[in-house]
């Protein structure tokens, strides 16, 4: 690289011919860099190139080319390209900008993340199902809800929530507004929460779209997801079916974006950059003009809080479709959380009682494994983690599994305190109450669905078949059971312990709860049955459980709201939560308040109204997980961007080796 080249016009292979390309590398940069082509590669931009820095190859993103020789500084060379052709536009730069500036990260960490790292197209991907005609009208609320949705938007109102109760048809709506999209030759996006389990979304989207239909999530192949991505690109398919990431995919001119089960927390990237698809949306909805829909049976309050100050344009489903009714709610008092007292006498009576007449029952305990705690009776020790602040939670009758770094033993029921050979199991998980269901009921075919069971191959259209054939009787799972099921001989839904989670020290513990446990009501009655749900509490007194009885989402709502306003959290507020982790718990104190006193230096001038709030340093409700001692600073503030600049100006300048900062703009937890 050190000598001039003599360039011979004639061999210039294009009119276009630049010297150099700008290029986005997955550093924490937010500037590209100049390379230099060399006469035998042909770059343009949106291709993916190979170069070197600091000694490493990495995938650099062309955002440009030019003629301009850099004058600070001897370019380098590219090192390879990896696509022949486009594979991402101008729109794809803009929206790595806006994910950089909003989430403080670099564009290029941003595109190395939202990039299919796959590089060849050749196999073809076969659709997992059958293509059956799906053919249907409106009913006259939904064919009301698609008109108001057009005549918004052509007045220019774009961004719309659906709030339609379970059961009441939204999937319809999409597929009618989706078919509208495709014949203005524009492209939509549709985003579910997770793949497996909304198979059958997917099965009826695929019904009525067949082949050109591309699905986007993490279980395919790299190459296919990039085989999809570039199908999608050139507009060879229209129309995508993606998790979280599937918001990235890009078009030439997109016309409409669906968010299904908006309120559900897998929208929220859990590593950096921490991004929340659901924003992301509205950025690309304003930005391609494209139509938004949100849809949910409980929208996320922030969602709501938007709709109702005029954000979004508000459509309210509050019927059941084909003269469905809701099903009725029974509350029962629980006297013991003891695993052989959590089948209530009712709910065992209704439940033998429906699986007598060929019907099937959903149960739900929102906590996998065996036992959470496992205790000393002797010494009142329990088996904790030696990586994490953590109980150990036993599994199967003889591991002992840690949720949070995956850390397991052995169970050899012997204390490692005292050495009492036995040890007490206190609390239910899946597996001991499926337990339960084996002593108490006999000939039932139960079917476990959590997170292990889930793991298997095959698991959710094995679940999907057995469900549809009246294979399976009872259905026992996880909040997995919870999301999305469309089973018509579903006629009762038993809620083991609808207390679990509701006392996390989290703003949003009660809004994840309540609407867990609507939609897991909503399972239930939506074919020729009513259906019937049994919710078991230690605490019947709770208002949700009222709130629940009635199926009053928007009375919950004006609650929670309230208390939002009261506390200063979203939507009143936008936080900022920055958590700092390392091996050793003084140097993650120290720096910890290093970083507070900056921050809080750095706003003192301009926070005369007390707008921001600086919570913290403080121990982070878990403070160890995997061997790193974690601690947090919360920030709260009606406007961020004035605190994104300090973060950026001085805080990410503040390093120190051991230990790492994490940045979370709008975290969803703040475990
Ligand atoms: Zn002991
Ligand atoms: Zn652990």
């Amino acid at each position: 690289m050190g000598y001039f080249k003599i360039r011979d016009e004639k061999n210039d292979r294009a009119e276009n011919y630049m010297r150099y390309a700008d290029v986005f590398l997955p550093v924490p940069s937010e500037k590209a860099f100049t390379y230099e082509i060399p006469d035998d590669l042909s770059v343009t931009s949106g291709m993916r190139v190979k170069v070197k820095i600091y000694n490493r190859t990495v995938t650099g993103f062309v955002i440009r080319t030019h003629d301009n020789k850099p004058l600070t500084f001897e370019a380098k060379c590219i090192s390879g390209v990896i696509d022949n052709d486009t594979v991402f536009g101008q729109k794809f730069i803009d929206l790595s900008i806006f994910v950089s500036d909003n989430y403080i990260c670099g564009p290029g960490e941003f595109m190395e993340m939202a990039f299919p790292s796959g590089t060849r197209t050749g196999n073809r991907y076969k659709q997992p199902y059958e293509k059956n005609d799906y053919l249907f009208n409106l009913n006259p609320a939904q064919k009301k809800i698609y008109d108001d949705i057009i005549k918004h938007s052509s007045e220019g109102k774009n961004l719309n929530l659906l709030y339609g109760i379970t059961g009441s048809g939204k999937t319809e709506i999409y597929i009618e507004l989706a078919k509208e999209t495709l014949r203005k030759n524009k492209s939509v996006i549709i985003l579910v929460p997770e793949i497996a389990l909304s198979s059958q979304i997917y099965q009826r989207l695929y019904n009525s779209f067949g082949d050109d239909l591309v699905l986007y999530h993490s279980n395919l192949s790299k190459n296919q997801r990039f085989a999809n991505w570039v199908k999608f690109f050139k507009g060879d398919s229209k129309i995508a079916v993606g998790t979280r990431s599937g918001i990235f995919l890009q078009c030439s001119n997109l016309g409409l974006i669906i968010i299904d089960e908006e309120h559900d927390g897998s929208y929220k990237e859990n590593s950096h950059p921490r991004y929340n698809a659901r924003r992301i949306a509205f950025y690309r909805a304003k930005n391609e003009g494209a139509l938004l829909l949100l849809g949910s049976a409980t929208p996320s309050v922030e969602s709501y809080y938007a709709a109702d100050k005029g954000v979004l344009n508000l459509h309210k489903l509050l019927q059941r479709h084909n003269n469905a009714v809701l099903p009725e709610i029974e509350i029962i008092e629980i006297q013991s959380s003891k695993p052989e007292s959590s089948l209530s006498p009712r709910l065992i009576v209704h439940t033998k009682e429906i699986i007598q007449k060929n019907l099937q029952a959903v149960y739900l305990l929102n906590r996998r494994g065996y036992s959470p705690v496992v205790m000393c009776p002797v010494c009142k020790e329990k088996a904790v983690c030696p990586n994490c602040s953590i109980n150990l939670n036993m599994h199967n009758s003889n591991k002992l599994l840690c949720h949070y770094c995956g850390y397991e033993e052995l169970h050899n029921s012997k204390c490692k305190h005292c050495g009492n050979d036995e040890m007490m199991l206190i609390g239910a998980g899946t597996q001991r109450i499926e337990e339960q269901i084996e002593k108490t009921f006999t000939g039932f075919r139960v079917m476990r669905l959590d997170q292990d069971s889930a793991g298997k191959k095959n698991v959710a259209e094995d679940l999907i078949l057995k469900m549809n054939n009246g294979d399976i009787d009872l259905l026992l799972g996880t909040q997995m059971v919870a999301k999305g099921f469309d089973f018509k001989r579903i006629v009762l839904v038993g809620i083991i312990m609808a207390d679990i989670g509701l006392n996390f020290p989290d703003f949003r513990a009660t809004e994840r709860v309540f609407s867990l446990l609507m939609q897991a009501s909503g399972r239930c009655g939506r074919g020729d049955y009513p259906g019937k749900v049994f919710i078991q509490t230690l605490d019947s007194g709770n208002i949700i459980f009222e709130l629940l009885k009635n199926h009053d989402y928007e009375t919950f709502y004006k609650m929670e709201i309230e208390k939002r306003k009261e506390l200063f959290y979203p939507p009143f507020s936008r936080i900022i939560r920055l958590v700092f982790r390392g091996l050793e718990e003084s140097v993650v104190t120290k720096h910890a308040e290093k970083i507070a006193e900056i921050l809080r230096n750095g706003i003192s001038s301009d926070n005369v109204n007390n707008e921001i709030q600086i919570l913290g340093p403080a121990p982070c409700p878990f403070s160890k997980i995997a061997n790193n001692y974690r601690w947090h600073i919360i920030l709260k503030s009606k406007k961020i961007n004035g605190i994104k600049d300090i973060i950026k100006d001085f805080v990410s300048k503040q390093k120190n080796k051991n230990v790492y900062m994490e940045i979370d703009i709008d975290p969803v937890d703040i475990l």
